[in-house]
């Protein structure tokens, strides 16, 4: 309790005193580790307005002068990585391993990427144009802070999904007000102290802490915002955006599939496919959830994977190496795990791992392996997000393909394959945001890469020059520097220039043969 107490505001003077607030549970123990402020409507617009107040200064700051805070931010993750890793998994239940890779490595990552690419993708760009009427024009693209930037989080990666987008945001210039998941707060209030103590100004960064009115408050008061949670929500978060014309972009969730065609590599195949759907319990956006696997090699894929995942130790992670699958965060998620388990067996399903509740202290579920599945069943269609892993046998790769794409969901996929041209024929057939051949998840820590959902999983993406370019408005500027008094088209109108002008685009534009 006692280390949590320092994370908070200081107006709120410690977890104890923040009365009407919201309690933050250790999922792993059950236990009430801190309560944050439950904030209102009046709260957040008046940390807008602290906000805009301090954005002009921070834009001033310029590139190197930002960058230069958000490198000390990456030492300063670095420095306090014990630290930052024990609050994580404090307020999530996850394993210290799926805090360390997925989240300390994301955000070390992520901090030095921006830090030194965002400058890159944002400084002026001098456009050449065709366009006969401005030649000897100066012509610049200018990528300008939108102002204040709302994010809203997820509770399922604290750093990585509610922090890491405010890093891109505020390396374009802007302000930043941050509504993390009210089940994992405690990470981001710790993050925004560390950003003070690497000499961020005042107000620039602002944590709102509160529950979904909180998050629906900070979209009326924010120039853009940029939201990662459920398909639901983000549909909300979507028509409010579109009231006010404000841009949202939306990282929701995820089915996503992954293909084991006859020739691929079973062992590594196997692997993969137990590590990508149990890391962090399975829950990812981006977990493999479901499987299809073509007739030859399904026995030895279905038997390797059933081995590996009876062989996972699920329980309270008490250190780096003590258990391999950590808590369910959430508690109604734990529900959605046992509905769709037992959705599946009622309709025919076989269980070859798992399949249970953990009874006792703090919220788990086993590792589980479903078979004899199909589409009729919840695992199969809707998101999980949970350590279970159906798999389904399909005659060929056509099959597999239609199946992967049998969802409104358009996250990420992966197809194995030792013939790499085939496997990424396979990708490009499918209807996601991402593929991954012979490997899955790692598209999202290519930060050169966009990250972003197809079809109900989102709109927009993170990552690359569009990551960062969306927190900014284009703006094009014409300088023209040797003119004359007056351009030729202009008035009085006369037939003689008229016609000459219609022959000069004619000479332009109307030359040669067409097809
Ligand atoms: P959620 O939609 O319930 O909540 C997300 C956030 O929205 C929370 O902070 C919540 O308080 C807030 N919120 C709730 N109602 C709101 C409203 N009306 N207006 C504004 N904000 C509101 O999602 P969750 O359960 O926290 O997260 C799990 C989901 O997130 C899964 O579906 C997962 O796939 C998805 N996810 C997607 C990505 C991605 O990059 N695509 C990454 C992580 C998680």
């Amino acid at each position: 309790m006692a280390t949590i107490e320092q994370h908070l505001p200081e107006s709120h003077n410690g977890v104890a005193d923040v009365s009407g607030g919201i309690p933050v549970e250790n999922p792993a123990t059950g236990e009430i580790i801190a309560t944050v402020p439950d904030m209102d409507a009046h709260e957040v617009a008046a940390m807008a307005a602290r906000a805009r107040a301090v954005q002009p200064e921070w834009e001033a700051y310029g590139f190197a002068g930002r960058a230069r805070v958000l490198s000390r931010a990456q030492k300063w993750v670095m420095d306090n990585a014990n630290r930052v890793i024990e609050t994580i998994v404090s307020e999530t239940g996850k394993t210290y391993e799926d805090a360390q890779l997925a989240e300390i490595g994301y955000a070390g990552n992520a901090f030095g990427f921006w830090a030194k690419e965002g400058p890159k993708y944002l400084t002026d760009e001098a456009v050449k144009s065709s366009q006969v009427l401005v030649k000897g024009k100066k012509l610049i693209l200018r990528y300008r802070p939108l102002g204040l930037i709302g994010v809203i989080g997820p509770w399922n990666y604290p750093l990585t999904n509610s922090f890491g987008d405010c890093i891109p945001a505020l390396m374009a210039g802007n302000s930043v007000i941050l509504k993390p998941s009210e089940v994992t707060p405690l990470t981001s209030l710790l993050l925004a102290e560390g950003l003070r103590e690497c000499g961020l100004p005042e107000n620039v960064l602002q944590i709102a802490t509160g529950r979904g009115a909180t998050g629906a408050a900070l979209i009326e008061q924010v120039d853009m915002i940029m939201f990662t949670g459920s398909t639901r929500t983000g549909k909300k978060v979507a028509q409010t955006a579109a009231e006010r014309l404000i841009p949202a972009s939306l990282e929701l969730g995820g089915k996503d599939p992954m293909i084991v065609l006859s020739d691929a590599d079973v062992e590594r195949a196997a692997n993969f496919a137990t590590y990508y759907s149990m890391q962090n319990a399975g829950q990812t956006c981006i977990s493999i959830e479901r499987v299809y696997v073509e007739e030859p090699v399904y026995d030895e894929f279905v038997a390797k994977v059933a081995e590996k995942v009876n062989a996972l130790r699920v329980g309270k992670p008490e250190g780096f190496g003590s258990v391999d699958v950590g808590a369910i965060t959430f508690p109604p998620q734990l529900d959605t795990i046992k509905a769709h388990v037992a959705d599946a067996l009622q309709k025919g399903a076989r269980v070859l791992a798992g399949g249970k509740e953990v009874p006792g202290a703090g919220r788990f579920y086993e590792p589980t392996v479903l078979v004899d599945v199909d589409h009729s069943m919840q695992c199969m269609t809707e998101e999980t997000f949970g350590p279970t892993l159906p798999i389904m046998k399909v005659r060929d790769a056509d099959e597999a393909v239609r199946l992967a794409n049998d969802s409104p969901y358009g996250l990420g996929a992966s197809v194995f394959s030792r013939d790499t041209a085939r496997g990424e024929a396979i990708a490009r057939r499918l209807d996601t945001g991402a593929a991954n051949v012979n490997d899955a998840m790692i598209n999202y820590t290519v930060l050169e890469l966009p990250m972003g959902g197809a079809k109900a999983s989102g709109l927009g993406s993170r990552h690359g020059a569009g990551g960062i370019r969306k927190y900014c408005s284009q703006q094009a500027i014409v300088v023209t520097r040797l003119g004359m008094k007056k351009e030729l088209f202009m008035y009085p109108y006369k037939s003689r220039t008229s016609k000459l002008l219609g022959g000069l685009f004619k000479l332009l534009y109307g030359r040669g043969r067409r097809a």
